[in-house]
């Protein structure tokens, strides 16, 4: 075998084994949960991610810290300049052998430049993934109740770009071509050219009284789907000040949007609630909240900082006492680092002051012996009431009520208190400051919230004060704010009841 060939083999093996790759992935239109398992394996995965701007909020939130995030978007009809940028990073970044992701908006093949930016990796000899993402187009249309095909009213689908200036858009596409068209027509447009496009439809032969529907940032909370006719689609759009990202779709299967739409319907529909609890607590309740039709405002006024503390031998105590979810996750983190497990827990019997830590415990294998029916340390003590209770580890927060404590004192027990973590501060950006100005409720789930929320923000002139319990309120109260809402039942499913019927009851009756 000759040396050439030799060294060409080499790097026809280099290509594939410790060369760059670039992956075209699809990020969805706009709801982070229609994003991908593959997409979300290679934003993990990936050296270097290329963004545009159309990418779910927080879609680059699982990335590692290092990895480098370039964002490449650009701002309305962008310069070709900025393609060949893009195209140079990419080859770049590829060459020095990095997994490169290149992230788009819906998929990266529709209407995304992907394909020619497959062929700029495929001429300089660098391998590529494609990895598909739901297409807003179909998405949009999906969440406004509009299925783009349906058994006798449309049987094809046509995918139209309307972006580029009108003049030269005329010579692209064929107006005759798309009113004929038997089937469902979906524009990705600017909406400026909403007016002309109908029109030039309906001049081509489309029926005015065609449904049409424009929905605007599909899938994203902030929804709106607008129903027309193809005549007059564009002067309510305009009426209802629709904006871009927005999709028009033409065709009948737009009228079944009367009986489908299924989004923003639950008894929170219309309202926007802002949570303020921690990052790690706050994804449930804000799924929750979507769930009832809320749009949710994340909005984390604290953040949970471990500490790193030794904890005494537990199978000196008859009592374990854990007061919050952090705590219990916490404690078994630091059981981990030793080697140990709930095992460890086998001796005591365990409290958990509410639902929610005992929902950790359990998540770690363990049932709570004792859960009050008063999610409170009140309630906690009256549980214990009939218990004896020697030696007692309580687990908690570095800064918290003592009512537990002293109440366990009191009754002789010794305690054993366990700082776990602090709850320090998360200030709030200006921007989510000025969003928060306009919502509907503000939650609090705890006095720390409060405390930290109003060091940097402050509720909106309407917006309705949701307490969880008493304790939250009465710190509202020294803050000079009256909750408008405080739960009966003292925790998250109590909460939302309590926003439930206040919204329920502002909306009168049914
Ligand atoms: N590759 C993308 C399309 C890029 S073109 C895809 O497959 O979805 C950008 C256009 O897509 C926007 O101008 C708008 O018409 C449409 N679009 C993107 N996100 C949207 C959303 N959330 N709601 C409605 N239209 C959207």
């Amino acid at each position: 075998m000759n040396p050439a060939s030799d060294s060409e083999e080499a790097d026809a093996r280099a290509r594939w084994v410790g060369g760059g790759r670039v992956c075209f992935v699809g990020a969805g239109p706009g709801d982070p949960g229609l994003m991908s398992a593959r997409a979300l394996e290679l934003i993990a995965a990936a050296d270097v991610v290329l963004y545009d701007r159309l990418i779910p909020e927080r879609a680059l939130a699982g990335a590692r810290a290092c990895a480098e995030l370039i964002y490449v978007g650009k701002e309305g009809a962008g310069p070709s300049v900025a393609q060949e940028e893009t195209d140079a990073l990419m080859l770049d970044r590829a060459r020095s052998g990095a997994l490169v992701v290149r992230l788009k908006g819906g998929d990266p093949f529709v209407f995304g430049r992907g394909g020619e930016e497959a062929l700029a990796l495929r001429a300089a000899g660098i391998e590529f993934e494609v990895v598909p993402g739901v297409t807003a187009g179909i998405a949009a249309a999906a969440y406004a109740g509009i299925p783009v095909t349906h058994r006798g009213l449309a049987s094809a689908l046509a995918l139209i770009t309307a972006h580029e200036d009108p003049a030269k858009e005329e010579q692209t596409l064929d107006w005759a071509a798309l009113a004929a068209f038997p089937g469902t027509l979906v524009f990705y447009m600017g909406v400026r050219q909403l007016g002309r496009l109908t029109e030039r439809l309906i001049d081509a032969g489309r029926p005015p009284d065609e449904a049409a529907a424009i929905v605007e940032r599909g899938t994203l909370p902030e929804q709106r789907t607008i129903l027309a006719t193809l005549a007059t689609l564009a002067e309510r759009a305009a009426e209802h000040d629709v904006r871009a990202p927005a999709v028009a779709i033409v065709g009948e299967v737009c009228r079944l949007a009367a009986q489908l739409a299924w989004t923003q319907r639950g008894p929170l529909a219309g309202r926007t609630v802002a949570v303020t609890r921690a990052q790690a607590q706050l994804s449930s309740l804000a799924a929750q909240l979507r769930s009832l039709g809320a749009r949710v405002l994340e909005a984390p006024a604290i953040r949970i900082v471990p500490r790193t503390v030794e904890l005494p031998p537990l199978d000196g105590f008859d009592l374990i006492c854990l007061t919050s979810a952090n705590g219990v996750d916490i404690l078994f983190d630091l059981l981990a680092k030793h080697g140990q497990d709930a095992r460890e827990l086998a001796g005591a019997r365990v409290a958990a002051i509410g639902p929610g830590s005992a929902a950790a415990l359990l998540r770690h294998g363990v049932i709570a012996d004792i859960v009050p029916s008063r999610f409170l340390a009140e309630g906690l003590l009256e549980a214990l009431d009939s218990l004896e209770v020697r030696r007692v580890l309580v687990a908690r927060a570095a800064v918290a009520r003592d009512r537990l404590i002293e109440g366990l004192r009191d009754r002789g027990a010794e305690v054993v208190v366990v700082a776990l973590y602090d709850t320090v501060a998360e200030p709030i950006d200006a921007t989510t400051a000025a969003a928060l100005a306009q919502a509907d409720y503000l939650t609090f789930t705890s006095s720390s919230t409060v405390r930290f929320f109003l060091q940097s923000a402050a509720p909106g002139p309407q917006t309705r004060i949701a307490s969880i319990g008493p304790v939250t309120s009465a710190t509202l109260r020294e803050h000079g704010l009256e909750p408008h809402i405080e739960a009966t039942r003292h925790d998250i499913v109590g909460l939302l009841d309590a926003l439930i019927a206040d919204a329920a009851a502002a909306s009168g009756p049914a």
